[in-house]
């Protein structure tokens, strides 16, 4: 594999200026009932948050069609990506996912000795499912798939992923990444929440830090096989490193769909003006059904972040496939004209 990030400069005398478009994160979160539910809830932080937590565990499991002992909690999807690294290949064995793709699962499973195996997306960017099925061998633990993919934006055809995973997970547990499934074009519809139901090997990880807005509040969950989540269970106390406020948040925000379909207007209207302005000016972009898009530089992509800093916009800058890109997250309209207004101006 070839996928590289680079790092942006230190600039924390500035940071409070700067139009930040670098972390996926919702511009319009959290929904004010659920940072009043928050603040509310704070009053009661001398108590651990057991019942809370097995409340909202209850209405999650009932909207993803699965059962109790099929979810596992987490302060961020992150710290369960972590755990499944840990546990599934602290005795080697190989990942199989896309290149590019996100990177938290994989640096842990290579950090504790496992090994990658990566495979380039499609030309329309979706992932390679033939080579990656044929990819699989013996000493693959977990096949990582994520749908939509980070750093691309680009989505899997939910019907190829179904069949996929029935298949695959018969022979290795299949993990679906869907931090930003909300946000694509069928929304939820293309879950595969629906495998778990059926009894399939499959994880699906989901996040309250995107659509919902609540990526510095930290919850999010996996659905899977009893006999799986046990097994990530043996080294992590679910939902100990979740606090009782951000509980109260995340079942507030649970019961206002209202809010994410705005936000997911919004979002998808200041990705569209993103896009078209993109396109028009001969960036290379890969589709995008996320609240980010990546396209292709023509400038080193580390001069290109110090360039773009100057500016004062914060976005990220990657190499792969041989070719420097810019990920941009998708903010309000304003701030998308502050990035565009700074693309101009960089590549006039
Ligand atoms: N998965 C993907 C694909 C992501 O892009 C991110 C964050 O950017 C995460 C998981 C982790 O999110 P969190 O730990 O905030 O739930």
């Amino acid at each position: 594999n070839t996928f590289n990030e680079f790092t942006p400069p230190i600039l924390n005398e500035v940071e409070d200026s700067l139009v930040i478009l670098r972390a996926n994160e919702n511009p319009y979160g959290p929904p004010p009932e659920a940072a009043k539910a928050f603040q509310d809830e704070v009053f009661k932080g001398n108590r651990y948050a057991w019942k809370t937590l097995k409340e909202l565990e209850a209405k999650i499991v009932k909207n993803e069609g699965v059962t109790p002992d099929q979810i596992l909690m987490g302060p961020g999807s992150s710290d369960l990506l972590e755990k499944v690294g840990m546990v599934f290949f602290s005795e080697g064995g190989n990942v199989v996912s896309a290149d590019p793709s996100y990177m938290s699962l994989i640096v842990v499973a290579k950090s504790v000795g496992g090994e990658w195996k990566s495979y380039k997306l499609l030309e329309d960017s979706q992932h390679d499912l033939d080579a990656m099925e044929a990819g699989v061998d013996e000493d693959t633990k977990l096949v990582y798939i994520c749908n939509p993919n980070n750093p691309t934006g680009s989505i899997t055809d939910a019907n190829k992923l179904k069949e996929f995973c029935r298949r695959v997970s018969k022979k290795v547990p299949v993990f679906v990444d869907e931090a930003y499934i909300e946000l694509s074009k069928n929304g939820l519809k293309d879950s595969m929440n629906s495998l778990v139901a059926e009894g399939e090997n499959v994880i699906v990880a989901r996040t309250f830090s995107k659509i919902h807005g609540m990526a510095g509040l930290r919850i999010g969950y996996v659905i899977g096989k009893k006999e799986t989540l046990e097994r990530i269970s043996e080294i992590t106390r679910g939902g100990m490193g979740i606090t009782g406020p951000t509980i109260a948040a995340a079942s507030t925000s649970l019961d206002n769909d209202a809010f994410l379909i705005d936000c997911k207007a919004k979002i998808t209207e200041a990705r569209d003006y993103t896009m078209t302005y993109l396109k028009s000016n001969n960036f290379s972009c890969l589709p995008s059904e996320t609240n980010f898009i990546i396209f292709e530089i023509p400038m080193d992509g580390e001069k290109f972040l110090e360039k773009i800093y100057g500016k004062n916009v914060a976005v990220r800058a990657f190499k792969f496939w041989d070719k420097n890109w810019c990920r941009v997250s998708i903010g309000t309209l304003d701030e998308m004209k502050a990035f565009t207004n700074a693309i101009s101006e960089i590549f006039a």
